[in-house]
């Protein structure tokens, strides 16, 4: 605020201005019904091999552009999928590899044979920019060798760990190595808000994203609900959007799922719904991300 030429203002409304909370209460109008302008990055996509069949590699594209998703992060099982989406559409896809692959599946992953070699392999091979999604049911502190290993091939690379799991094996992996990078999938999925707000807060090179979360954000449709909204406005520079393809049903309601992201993204000021659209992915893989790569792969 200018008074006179000179800047100022009172010391309480700058920091109300700088700190927030910018709520969607006046000092931010909602985005509302622009937020169809806005690209998405959905940081969860999976190209299992039985969508292989059903939604060929151009279909996959073809549903991205009709929603406005501009990019994606995928991961499959088996990572071939993520490899020929990639190959198709390199301007559309940020590949990450998950160890699952033939036996080799989220309940037995961290025990089978020759796990760091085939994720040593294939990272060798390809450009993919993230380990996971790969799944921590149960914390077994005696994989804590083949963490460590995972830890190191993502740190020579700069990437990151996608992991599905609960609070406590992310604090676990954060005590392994305090420098890991990591995306926490769905938010922990199975934690309530609270624990999801104290992971964050605990973290604060956490990353998460909502995919799977949207109905519970949304409250069933009814707004955002409080507790969500508290996670969105203080750590809206650590979220994404996501649409978790690990059926094809998912596939089937890609539309839905978008639509869904979109509408909560819809309550929240420009500014913080651009983060989580698309914004925070930019930063973090190093990508410019809009609405231009639609029609583009
Ligand atoms: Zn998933």
């Amino acid at each position: 605020m200018s008074h006179n030429g000179t800047i100022s203002c009172a010391a309480a409304l700058c920091l109300l201005l700088a700190a927030g909370p910018a709520l969607a209460d006046g000092v931010h109008e909602p985005i509302g019904d622009a937020v169809a302008e806005l690209p998405i990055f959905d940081a969860h996509i999976h190209y299992k091999e039985p969508a292989w069949a059903a939604y060929p590699v151009e279909s996959i594209i073809e549903m991205m552009d009709q929603n406005g998703v501009a990019m994606g992060l995928v991961s499959s099982t088996p990572d071939e999928g993520t490899i020929m989406l990639w190959e198709y559409a390199p301007n559309r896809i940020v590949p990450e590899l998950r160890p699952y692959h033939d036996n080799v599946e989220s309940s037995n992953w961290t025990k089978a044979d020759g796990v760091d070699d085939y994720l040593a392999r294939r990272l060798d091979s390809y450009p993919h920019e993230g380990i996971g999604e790969f799944h921590i049911h149960r914390l077994d502190t005696s994989d804590a060798p083949l963490f460590r290993e995972v830890i190191e091939m993502a740190k020579a690379r700069d990437i990151y760990l996608h992991v599905h799991s609960g609070a406590d094996p992310i604090r676990w992996l954060y005590s392994l190595d305090p420098d890991v990078k990591i995306i926490w999938a769905h938010a922990g999925l199975g934690e309530p808000a609270g624990a999801v707000y104290d992971l964050m807060a605990a973290f604060p090179t956490l990353v998460a994203d909502t995919s799977l979360r949207e109905w519970a954000i949304l409250r069933g449709g009814e707004g955002l609900a409080p507790e969500w909204e508290r996670i969105i406005y203080d750590f809206q520079d650590r979220l994404m959007v996501g649409s978790d393809t690990w059926v094809n049903e998912q596939w089937d309601g890609y539309d839905d799922i978008i639509a869904s992201n979109r509408r909560w993204l819809s309550y929240l000021p420009r500014e913080v719904a651009e983060k989580i659209a698309y914004g925070n992915a930019a930063r973090l893989f190093g990508r410019d991300i809009s609405m231009g790569q639609i029609g583009t792969r």
